[in-house]
């Protein structure tokens, strides 16, 4: 159990790993709570909600998109076939 070392004190032994990154981790670093290590993943797991914001931002847009595409291809349906019917 030599290399199982927290990886961010060389001088600490490793008392669990990171459930995310995998990385060992001593006692000060490890978070019971989150199951990861307090320096890495804490700070990445808080910012982690910006991207997934970001992400269902871009999908409300790509949802609206396509409600209006489709709105428009009902609206041109219906145009043409308001035209066939004409004829
Ligand atoms: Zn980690
Ligand atoms: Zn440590």
């Amino acid at each position: 159990m030599e290399d199982f070392r927290c990886m961010n004190h060389s001088q600490e032994p490793a008392v669990a790993q990171c459930r995310r990154c995998g990385k060992p981790v001593c006692e000060h670093c490890y978070d019971p709570e989150t199951g990861c290590c307090r320096d890495r993943c804490g700070v990445m797991n808080n910012g982690s909600s910006m991207p997934y914001k970001q992400r269902s931002t871009a999908w409300t847009i790509v949802v609206s998109l396509l409600a209006i595409v489709g709105g428009l291809a009902l609206l041109l349906i219906t145009i043409c076939g308001a035209l066939i019917f004409s004829y």
